[in-house]
């Protein structure tokens, strides 16, 4: 998993009251991502930037009490570390995020360049830094042209955010996630219409996947056929935030286990389902 990470410090609030309740949170998607997996019982690495700090420690405690691996961190002694601050208001259910992220570098092709491949089967990418990404997928591709099928590794992307340099990651996934928010910036109104309106752009074989929160999510692989798994709301949705961090991560444990598309669809929406109704992660399986 490839994605900076940071701490969200989240307060519980209601209106002219201060606040009811708070807690810390190690986030970043990728960073979600590893603890969903892990919680599965799949080993997974991070690889990402760390500044030091007490945010620092608080943030590698918590990868050890996941037993994420997390010996492909590379250190920044001179930049901070990203932090969020998110104030969620009972009351109306609405959240504040107040983001900070001053100067601490993405990975770059160069400190992927030390990653021993042989070790992964599988290795997903955040869309961030999408030019130094695309070199980075381009090395794994390198490798796995000298390997046998069953010992290639498969590359996932998720394209979440609506900015134009990061769609050039369509064409470098097997398995491409693409986010509500850009399937609406293209115009599209459900995920199977982006589904159809946006395989083009994905390269020969690929799977398209498209979440759509309380919709469930929908996914089309090279034979144009849509599949789709309804939602599974929990009886109180109490914490949406990493939602769909889970669904990915529980796709792609199912996908990387042999599983098909619609099992993997369902298991995702299943697992995101259970985690709305829950604060954090630690209740999901
Ligand atoms: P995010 O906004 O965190 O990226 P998404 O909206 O992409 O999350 O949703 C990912 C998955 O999480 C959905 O496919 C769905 O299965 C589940 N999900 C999200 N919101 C809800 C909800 N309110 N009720 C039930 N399931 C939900």
């Amino acid at each position: 998993m490839l994605d900076p990470w940071y701490v969200r410090n989240h307060f519980k609030c209601q209106l002219q009251m201060g606040c009811l309740s708070q807690r810390w949170q190690r986030g970043g998607n990728a960073s979600n991502s590893c603890t969903v997996l892990s919680l599965l019982g799949a080993p997974c690495a991070f690889m990402g930037s760390l500044a030091p700090g007490h945010v620092a420690d608080f943030v590698l405690d918590d990868f050890q009490t996941y037993q994420i691996d997390i010996s492909l961190l590379s250190e920044h002694p001179h930049s901070s570390f990203p932090t969020s601050m998110i104030i969620s208001n009972v009351t109306t259910g609405t959240r504040t995020i107040l983001h900070m992220n001053r100067n601490l570098p993405d990975v770059s092709a160069t400190d992927f360049s030390k990653v021993d491949l042989s070790q992964y089967k599988w290795i997903h990418w955040e869309g961030r830094n999408a030019e130094e990404q695309v070199k980075m997928i381009q090395q794994v591709e390198l490798s796995n042209d000298t390997l046998p099928q069953q010992q290639r590794i498969t590359v996932s992307v998720e394209i979440e955010k609506t900015r134009e340099p990061l769609y050039q990651l369509f064409q470098h996934g097997d398995v491409v996630f693409v986010s509500k928010d850009v399937a609406m910036h293209f115009g599209f109104h459900s995920a199977a219409s982006a589904l159809k309106g946006l395989y083009h752009r994905v390269k020969k074989g690929a799977v398209l996947i498209c979440a759509w929160a309380e919709k469930g999510a929908d996914a089309m692989g090279p034979d144009g056929i849509v599949v789709h798994s309804d939602a599974f709301p929990p009886e109180a949705v109490v914490d949406t935030l990493g939602a769909g961090d889970t669904f990915n991560a529980s796709v792609i444990y199912t996908l990387s286990n042999g599983g098909g598309v619609q099992e993997a669809l369902t298991f995702g929406c299943q697992v995101a389902g259970r985690k709305c109704g829950v604060h954090g992660y630690d209740e999901i399986v």
